[in-house]
């Protein structure tokens, strides 16, 4: 029976070191900037000021750059602009070529090969956008896209054909036409702040849209999707969480995929949010050298609950255009939540999507557990393989005799 064992390294137990290095909380300390005043370096401003965006830059901080990065970086401009934050670039480990945080922001020639199978629109969001920066697609609730800027951008990002501006895509963000949109639409009750990223707007900014937002009367539940408490953990100030906190009921998602991500900082900012009340989910991509393995993913999602934060969705990685080497297998996936579910807690378990190609939206994915379901029982599997029966009649009511048989528990 495999438990902590990871997939990636052929099933060897990992060593105490590595686990260690995965749960443990790290700063990730000043670097190349330790010169930098203690007040510079918090201030987010200054942060988001001095981020890495050009090829020559990243060269010069890290003299290890491979060509393929090199090459990356020259061409990024022309698609999903390169941007790291002094911060973030502090935890990629120079050393190593295949460091999990560096595939997450550092370009690669390989995005420039797209397979024909891959899209500029992978969820078919533009399909179902009554209005422009808004997208309707279920019943009840809507993605509000706020703005098309991010404090540093995601190799992978499935919105990269409108966010950073930098592919000709022509996406000017405003607010009235969304506000009004929602306020004539009585069936929204809940709207998803996202983009880019919300909490780049100023907190005035961000204020004004929250109230205008709150002031129609339907609305019953707002949440804010950002990468800013692991990109940019000195955004989460106590003004912001002040202000924040006006606006109950108020959820963030926020976006971690690997353990190292999980700083002192970020920790930190994250207590400053759940004190201000909000209740925080986590959402990951399954992602290929960076946490398709279950020793880093368990390590992940428990981390995730030291820092008060539920694992909620773990998404297949969409099929935009350039990612392919980013790309782990559904296969993968699925043995990854097999080896998660049972083996921890169950708050820690996220729920695996595929957010469907063409704008099917996020269709649940989940190992097998139902092996059978016949006229008088329901044959289950439990995490360990073991078979379990549960019996019902065929029209789902409580059986008034007992079924047939009841099969002692075996292994499958
Ligand atoms: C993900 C998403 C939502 C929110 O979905 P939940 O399952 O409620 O978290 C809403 N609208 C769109 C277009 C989305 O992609």
């Amino acid at each position: 029976m495999k438990d902590d064992n990871s997939l990636a390294n052929g099933g060897e137990p990992p060593s105490d070191h590595r686990l260690q290095s995965l749960k443990g909380f790290h700063s990730a300390g000043r670097g190349f900037w330790r010169d930098v005043p203690a007040a510079d370096w918090n201030d987010w401003h200054w942060q988001l000021k001095h981020r890495i965006t050009m090829p020559e830059q990243l060269q010069r901080f890290m003299p290890t750059l491979t060509p393929e990065e090199f090459a990356g970086a020259k061409l990024a401009n022309h698609k999903l602009a390169l941007a790291i934050t002094p911060y973030f670039f502090n935890l990629i480990d120079p050393l190593d070529e295949h460091c999990p945080i560096r595939r997450q922001v550092i370009p690669r020639i390989e995005e420039t090969r797209t397979a024909s199978w891959e899209m500029s629109d992978p969820c078919g969001e533009d399909s179902h956008s009554p209005v422009p920066g808004l997208v309707h697609r279920y019943p009840d609730r809507v993605l509000f896209l706020v703005t098309d800027r991010c404090a540093a951008y995601c190799r992978y990002c499935t919105r990269s054909r409108l966010v950073s501006n930098a592919s000709g895509y022509d996406f000017h963000p405003e607010f009235d036409k969304p506000i009004a949109y929602i306020a004539q639409h009585p069936e929204i009750r809940d709207v998803l702040l996202s983009g880019g990223d919300p909490l780049l707007l100023s907190d005035e900014k961000l204020e004004q849209l929250l109230g205008r937002l709150r002031a129609i009367p339907h609305v019953e539940f707002l949440r804010i999707g950002s990468r800013i408490p692991t990109f940019l953990p000195q955004r989460i100030t106590p003004e912001l969480c002040a202000m924040l906190k006006k606006y109950h009921p108020l959820f963030m998602s926020i976006h971690s995929n690997h353990p190292r991500e999980l700083t002192t900082e970020v920790r930190d900012a994250l207590g400053r949010l759940a004190d201000a009340g909000i209740p925080l989910g986590n959402q990951s991509v399954l992602l290929k050298h960076v946490n398709d393995d279950v020793t880093v993913m368990k390590a992940h999602i428990q981390k995730l609950l030291m820092c008060r934060v539920k694992p909620y969705y773990l998404y297949q990685c969409d099929l935009i255009s350039g990612s392919a080497h980013l790309r782990a297998s559904v296969r993968q996936g699925l043995e990854i939540m097999t080896q998660l579910r049972g083996y921890t807690t169950g708050y820690a378990v996220p729920q695996y999507v595929i957010d469907a190609p063409g704008g099917g939206g996020k269709v649940p994915i989940n190992p097998d557990y139902i092996l059978s379901h016949n006229a008088d029982r329901v044959v289950l599997r439990n995490y360990e393989g073991k078979i379990f029966e549960y019996p019902e009649a065929p029209d789902g009511t409580p059986l008034s005799s007992p079924p047939k048989e009841i099969e002692a528990p075996q292994m499958i």
